[in-house]
């Protein structure tokens, strides 16, 4: 019989709240389900909203009463923000968290690369924010306790996922002990240990390496502004790295790496991490202030992915689908372009609006995805923990050449994680005018956001389902609005917002007057007729210099396999 804690977490600034077990005699009555998602982790819980905002069902299946422990993932970027903004919370996010955009490389006591991260006016979020992740979970859990289509189960451990022909079966264990529950689909977003993973004897590619990092919150009055610090080779610890980032509420999170060969055990020794916080804070101009610690762990870097995320009905998401290592924030930012990209493509399949073809490009796009984030994160790892004596002798030829040459400062830069683009996705349309665009997010592209004024971004209005962008000034043509009407009618939202005309018009469901021309400029549409389409994700599939309605009805055919 599962038996979750009920003692909540120890923190010294966040007050864990215990939620009662879901009990199956409670509920006698136990439906199919659509979607079952196991965790309620980022990845778990965006994917469970943004299903239920395309009007799909879950049950949320968790196994603890409490969010998880511990900080865990502090920085969220910009497209983060953006997702987060699609399902609801990006407004808690942005009142609770730190925006950044500045980070320091030192080595030996002289800072040697100053990284600032591309901001301006068209941007509703700074490139980066800090906040700590029960919070970020705390929010989400808010969101879905709001939203009808979520069951959410506390105290709900998946035992096991047993594959039939066209659904699946999950036994769950409960403080009264299991339950089954069948399900079309079942979500695995149970985290970097995930038990689906392992009883389906799933392997992942990749690498470990060796090598580890102590990750420690501290609180402390440090007058530092909110900018990322590494230092490299410090006195204090030759040959390794230290990274320092404030968090909100007084916290501060120092990362630092261990000598060679000393285990875990020994550096979580109360005396080895007051010794090391200590030369950190001495480090940083502070030695001898107080500091108090909340939580510490230890953490070595891997980048692994599973090759396929679907497997029979079951679909990986989030630290169950991949192991990424966190320089360069990787692990949650990831998770939610993971869950958002598995929701919509899900939502349609479980909608009957496209066939099971959709689900091997969501593997397809985010197994992609994953290996390019291994590959540039499997740079910085080399750099900020040499996995061998070569690679050290070139990290430390950067390094002490970076003192007198500029030329070689950038190789500190942080790679940090970015969207990936779908510039070969099955989606994209074939037949449209992608090549002739003089500027404009491509194929596949995440979009821009654009300011269209005072408080007003054009990724405000983007989401739930599919949107055409379109200049006109007048109404719309007739037979767009036909295409338009005839995808909706089959249940797949497209909302079609008229770019450029001063008033509302005729057959758009919004219109954006565009006054100073920006988005059109922005996005490299210069006449009337021009187009984008966006998809769920709000990526772009397809872009026209002059949309008619026989290639619109390609585009959306093509993104919508049968
Ligand atoms: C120390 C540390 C620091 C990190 N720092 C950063 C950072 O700065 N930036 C960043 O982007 N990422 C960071 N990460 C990574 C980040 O925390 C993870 O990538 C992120 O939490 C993954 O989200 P997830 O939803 O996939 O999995 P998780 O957050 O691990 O969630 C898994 C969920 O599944 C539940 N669960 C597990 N097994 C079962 C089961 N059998 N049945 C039901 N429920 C189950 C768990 O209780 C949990 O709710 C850090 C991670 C750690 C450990």
């Amino acid at each position: 019989m599962h038996q979750p804690t009920s003692v909540p977490r120890a923190s010294i600034y966040y007050d864990y709240r215990i939620h009662q077990p879901w009990l199956a005699s409670a509920h006698p009555e136990q439906m199919r389900q659509k979607v079952v998602i196991a965790g309620s982790g980022p990845a778990g819980l965006v994917a469970a909203l943004k299903l239920a905002q395309l009007g799909v069902p879950s049950v949320v299946l968790t196994s603890e009463l409490q969010v998880s422990q511990g900080s865990r993932a502090i920085v969220f970027t910009r497209r983060s923000m953006e997702i987060l903004q699609d399902v609801g919370v990006a407004d808690r996010v942005t009142q609770a968290g730190l925006p950044w955009r500045f980070g320091n490389s030192y080595y030996r006591g002289q800072r040697v690369f100053r990284m600032e991260a591309p901001h301006d006016e068209d941007d509703r979020f700074f490139p980066m924010i800090n906040l700590q992740q029960q919070y970020l979970e705390e929010y989400l859990l808010d969101a879905c306790a709001n939203q009808p289509l979520i069951d959410l189960r506390w105290g709900n451990k998946v035992e096991a996922v047993e594959q039939r022909a066209d659904h699946a079966v999950v036994t769950v264990d409960t403080p009264e002990g299991p339950y089954t529950l069948e399900a079309d689909w079942v979500v695995a977003a149970d985290g970097g240990r995930s038990g689906i993973r392992a009883a389906m004897g799933l392997q992942m590619e990749g690498a470990s390496y060796e090598g580890y990092f102590v990750i420690a919150d501290i609180r402390c009055d440090l007058p530092l502004p909110t900018e990322r610090l590494a230092f490299f080779d410090p006195e204090w610890n030759p040959g390794n790295t230290v990274l320092v980032h404030r968090e909100p509420h007084g916290i501060w999170r120092v990362d630092y790496q261990l000598p060679a060969g000393e285990t875990p055990e020994e550096a979580l020794k109360p005396e080895s991490l007051k010794a090391r916080i200590d030369a950190t804070l001495a480090m940083i101009g502070h030695a001898g202030i107080a500091w108090e610690m909340d939580w510490c762990s230890v953490y070595s870097a891997r980048t692994l992915t599973l090759p396929d995320y679907v497997q029979g009905r079951v679909l990986f998401t989030g630290d169950a689908a991949h192991l990424l290592p966190i320089f360069g924030v990787r692990g949650a930012n990831t998770g939610f372009q993971d869950a958002q990209s598995l929701a919509w493509h899900l939502a349609l399949v479980v909608k009957a609006q496209a066939g099971t073809a959709l689900l091997a490009n969501y593997s397809a796009e985010r197994v992609n995805a994953a290996r390019e984030i291994i590959d540039e994160s499997g740079k910085s790892t080399r750099f900020m923990a040499p996995p061998s004596r070569g690679f050290k002798l070139l990290r430390d030829a950067v390094l002490s050449l970076s003192l007198s040459q500029a030329f070689v400062r950038p190789l500190y830069h942080w790679r940090t994680s970015r969207p990936h683009e779908y510039s070969h996705s099955a989606l994209n349309a074939t037949g449209d005018d992608t090549l002739l665009f003089r500027a404009g997010p491509a194929h596949g592209a995440p979009p821009q956001n654009v300011r269209l004024g005072a408080d007003d971004y054009l990724l405000d209005h983007v989401g739930e389902g599919f949107t055409l962008l379109y200049v006109t000034a007048g109404a719309i043509p007739a037979p767009l609005r036909d295409v338009v009407d005839s995808v909706g009618a089959r249940g797949v939202p497209v909302k079609l917002i008229a770019v450029g005309a001063a008033g509302p018009v005729d057959g758009a469901d919004l219109a954006l007057p565009d006054t100073d021309g920006r988005l059109r400029r922005r996005y490299g549409m210069e006449a009337a007729g021009a187009a984008y389409l966006l998809r769920p994700d709000q990526h772009v599939c397809a872009r026209w210099i002059a949309l008619d309605a026989v290639r619109l009805r390609a585009a959306l055919a093509k993104a919508l396999p049968q």
